[in-house]
């Protein structure tokens, strides 16, 4: 991998975090509409919510223009992304194919459970390079992960050419597709690669509710993907056992509340300007971002950038790319964004 996180080699108190801009959370969710639902539910407790888990099935299916046997939920679109790497690679065999840098969840489970990640650069545009991926799939690629938006360059990949490349590959393995930033473009619809689903191609997109939704403590997100394909996850691990009626709940007040997730996406985009403006009058050569979180090259040492924001009370993550340090810092309010340009202003990193 040409990605690796650099870790704290100091303690810090949750307490004293003043920015708290390293998870891309959302900083003004969840919705009033959702803490009433929540709320209101916590009474049905003593009972399972399968009659909720339905009836969000049911909603998102509609929205997602699919029958409900094409959806699975999961406490977080992480839970996802684990099942469906232990299906894929239970026995041990096989390769994952991704971009690296990418989002590394599925291929850490699929490493783990013994498979062999074949990663390919991104291209100089931070976009996936999907000839190259398209060339390592082989007969034993039994997964294909693509993650657009994506994490941690917060980088697109061009819509029409990602949606030729899944139609050809997934009649070679399954390509699972992570849009949990999705809902942050300007225009979601033409981004998304679920229509594929609708035209029976084996491609599995997961969505949460943990980005756009300012859901990421409760824990929920689905799948879309063909019921051939969503039966073979849920027949050999569980499926709506690991909800929470509290979530499901909440998860069907946010889908309703649309009036808030469009202010979210406005204010993100508004504080997302002005930190990268403030960033790129500094020199710092900022990936263009299409999400809650940005990404840019540093010239100070990983851990010593790190110690020095942290000790401001502004909490990032730091990344070194081809040995190149990288700060990734999610979009916060308008108070944290000014907060993080002055502390770095201050730092000459
Ligand atoms: N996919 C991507 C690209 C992410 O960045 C994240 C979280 O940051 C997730 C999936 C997992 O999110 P969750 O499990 O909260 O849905």
């Amino acid at each position: 991998s040409v990605i690796k996180e650099v870790l704290p080699d100091f303690s810090f108190n949750e307490s004293r975090i003043l920015a708290r801009l390293s998870a891309n959370e959302n900083p003004y969710g969840p919705s009033p509409k959702v803490l009433e639902a929540v709320t209101s539910s916590l009474s049905s407790g003593n009972r399972y919510g399968h009659a909720d888990a339905a009836t969000l099935i049911k909603m998102i299916a509609e929205k997602e223009g699919v029958t409900p046997d094409h959806i699975m939920l999961g406490p977080g679109s992480s839970d996802l992304l684990e099942k469906t790497a232990f299906v894929r690679f239970m026995d041990g065999k096989g390769n994952i194919v991704s971009a690296d840098p990418a989002y590394m969840s599925i291929i850490h489970t699929a490493e783990s459970l013994g498979a062999n990640w074949k990663p390919v650069k991104l291209k100089g545009d931070y976009s996936h390079d999907l000839s190259a991926m398209e060339q390592a799939v082989d007969a034993d690629t039994r997964l294909v992960y693509v993650c657009n938006p994506n994490n941690p360059t917060g980088s697109i990949t061009d819509p029409v050419a990602l949606r030729a490349f899944c139609s050809k590959v997934s009649a070679k393995s399954p390509v699972f597709v992570d849009e949990a930033y999705l809902e942050f473009l300007d225009n979601p619809e033409s981004h998304t690669m679920v229509g594929l689903v609708s035209e029976s191609k084996d491609v599995i997109v997961a969505r949460t509710f943990s980005k756009i939704h300012g859901m990421a403590g409760m824990r929920i997100g689905y799948i879309v993907a063909q019921p051939e394909r969503i039966q073979s996850i849920t027949n050999k691990v569980r499926s709506t056992m690991g909800l929470c009626v509290t979530s499901l709940k909440g998860a069907i007040a946010s889908l309703q509340d649309t009036s808030f997730l469009e202010s979210c996406k406005e204010k993100n985009a508004a504080c997302r300007d002005f930190a990268s403006s403030e960033l790129f009058a500094m020199g710092y050569e900022v990936i263009p971002s299409y999400t809650s979180f940005m990404l840019f090259p540093i010239s100070m040492e990983g851990k010593s950038f790190m110690k020095n924001m942290y000790d401001e009370g502004v909490g990032i993550r730091v990344f070194t790319i081809e040995d190149q340090p990288y700060c990734r810092v999610s979009v916060g309010t308008m108070e944290e964004m000014e907060l993080f340009v002055s502390t770095i202003k201050n730092l000459k990193a």
